[in-house]
């Protein structure tokens, strides 16, 4: 088996393990490999035993390997989660090739992404990301701000609101952790009692996906502990 098989497999146990504990189901919680700044190769190797979900955080090297895979034989189901900072003026990269965004946080980016939706591809599946941690160095938008975001996302037909994303704090603090992820299981609560459509509380990377799972989490998003650390990002 190779390395990033047997990774994704103690993954996987750790994900099995804290859904058991937490009595949720294991079909509650997807997971999300993340590969950036990772080969073609890497991503070829997860999807050969499985993985069927990936994530990338620069608009760029995302599309250069879209296209690349879309060229081979046999990788035309992979779903692809963009999770990275967007800018306005890379957002078409992203709406042409994408199936989910999770980084969307602010009005202007909303509009340019149901601009440039093309018709014949289904519409993007949208998560808002929130700044949980009020972290001036992290990406997002104050709790309070979700709801005005939503509507507008709501009310887009090549779009589709699927739920919230975060970064908590990088802490050794896990009281501090645990109070980020219950405010986020709160308001992704509040956030599907009014759009059906809300399905996704996207928390948990290599470090706290128990903690985040334990906290309702219905997606975690790994990157190290299935391709190895990242020479930058
Ligand atoms: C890089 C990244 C991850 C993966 O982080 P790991 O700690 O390597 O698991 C998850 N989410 C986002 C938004 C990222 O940028």
């Amino acid at each position: 088996m190779s390395q990033i098989a047997q990774h994704l497999n103690i993954v996987m146990d750790r994900i099995t393990k804290v859904v058991r504990n937490s009595n949720r189901s294991p079909n509650e919680v997807t997971l999300l490999a993340v590969s950036k700044t990772k080969p073609l190769e890497a991503i070829m190797e997860a999807y050969q035993f499985g993985q069927r979900r990936f994530g990338e955080s620069y608009a760029q090297e995302a599309a250069a390997k879209i296209d690349s895979l879309s060229q081979m034989p046999g990788f035309d189901d992979i779903e692809w989660h963009f999770i990275g900072p967007l800018q306005s003026n890379k957002s078409r990269l992203v709406a042409e090739r994408f199936d989910w965004v999770q980084s969307v946080d602010r009005s202007k980016l909303i509009e340019r992404l149901q601009q440039q939706r093309p018709a014949a591809m289904a519409p993007l599946n949208v998560c808002l990301q929130v700044n949980v941690s009020g972290e001036a160095s992290k990406s997002g938008v104050q709790a309070e701000e979700i709801f005005a975001l939503a509507r507008q996302v709501a009310d887009c037909d090549r779009l589709v609101l699927r739920g919230i994303m975060a970064i908590p704090e990088h802490t050794s603090d896990e009281v501090r952790l645990a109070d980020q992820m219950a405010r986020m299981q709160q308001l992704f609560t509040r956030l599907q009692a009014d759009y059906a459509s809300v399905d996704t509380l996207s928390m948990g990377m290599t470090e706290d996906l128990e903690l985040a799972i334990a906290h309702g989490s219905t997606m975690v998003r790994i990157g190290t502990a299935i391709f190895g650390a990242r020479d930058y990002a």
